[in-house]
């Protein structure tokens, strides 16, 4: 049996079985301006509206590894020996 979850991004109901569905942590404060920890669940076409849902896995490490590459003063090829 399929569990409904509420979508907190537009406030509709969703199916648990969403691949793409998120749930996030955001800090509130109460009245007393104590930190308050919340959880928050997006559906797949909210998150994807939201620019919550990453690139895909391969494409985002190789961009990640890249960068990281960059930050490190390491040159890669790609600019030196191009035609
Ligand atoms: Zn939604």
């Amino acid at each position: 049996m399929s569990q409904a979850l509420w979508c907190d991004a537009t406030e509709h109901p969703f199916s648990a079985r969403d691949a793409e569905r998120q749930r996030i942590s955001i800090t509130v404060f109460d009245d007393n301006g104590q930190e308050v920890l919340e959880a928050r669940d997006f559906c797949g076409p909210c998150a994807k509206a939201a620019g919550l849902v990453k690139p895909k896995q391969g494409r985002y490490d190789a961009l990640k590894t890249r960068i990281l590459e960059r930050q490190a003063g390491i040159m890669t090829d790609d600019e030196d020996t191009r035609v």
